[in-house]
C-alpha cells in the first residue's frame, strides 16, 4: 500500500536523497512494495504510467527508454505510487506526461501539484543534494496552499 506522510524528500528507499538512484533501486523498491513492473513499447507519447489493476499496483515503463530518461520516468511513476495512488481526489491512473491536459480535461490544481511532486521525486533520484532551491519552493508552496492540498471538493 502507498503510505501516508511521505514527501519527495523522505521516501523509504535505501540511501534516498543521498546517492543517485539506479534502475536496480527502482526494481528493488517495486519488488519490496509488490508493484508489478511492465516494460513494453508504448504506442502513444506516454512514457510510463502507474495505476492499480485489480487492486494490485502496476507501473509500466516504455522499454525503449535509456539512461537518465529511463530513471526519470521510473522514479516519476514510483513517486506517484508512494504519494498519490490512493488519493481519491486524484485520477486513478498517472502517466509520465507533463501536459496540462489529461484525458481531454484540464488538470485540477491538486493534479498539477501531484505531477510537480512526481517530477521532484525524479529530480531527487537523479541529482540528490542539488535541489535546495527546489525544496524551498516546494515547502513554501505547500505551506501556502494547505487548503486546496488538503481540501475536500474539487
Ligand atoms: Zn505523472
Amino acid at each position: 500500500m502507498a503510505k501516508k506522510n511521505f514527501t519527495p524528500l523522505n521516501l523509504p528507499l535505501p540511501d534516498w536523497n543521498k546517492r543517485k538512484m539506479t534502475s536496480r533501486d527502482f526494481e528493488a523498491a517495486c519488488e519490496h512494495e509488490g508493484i508489478a513492473v511492465q516494460r513494453f513499447r508504448f504506442k502513444s507519447e506516454t512514457r510510463g504510467y502507474c495505476q492499480r489493476q485489480d487492486a494490485k499496483p502496476v507501473i509500466a515503463i516504455d522499454s525503449r527508454l535509456r539512461g537518465n530518461e529511463r530513471l526519470r520516468v521510473e522514479f516519476h511513476e514510483l513517486g506517484h505510487y508512494y504519494l498519490h495512488l490512493d488519493n481519491p481526489r486524484l485520477p486513478r491512473m498517472f502517466d509520465a506526461q507533463t501536459h496540462e491536459v489529461v484525458g481531454g480535461k484540464e488538470m485540477t490544481p491538486e493534479q498539477e501539484w501531484a505531477e510537480c511532486e512526481a517530477n521532484m521525486v525524479a529530480c531527487v533520484a537523479i541529482a540528490p543534494g542539488f535541489i535546495g532551491v527546489v525544496e524551498l519552493a516546494y515547502l513554501s508552496v505547500k505551506a501556502a496552499n494547505t487548503n486546496w492540498l488538503k481540501g475536500s471538493a474539487q
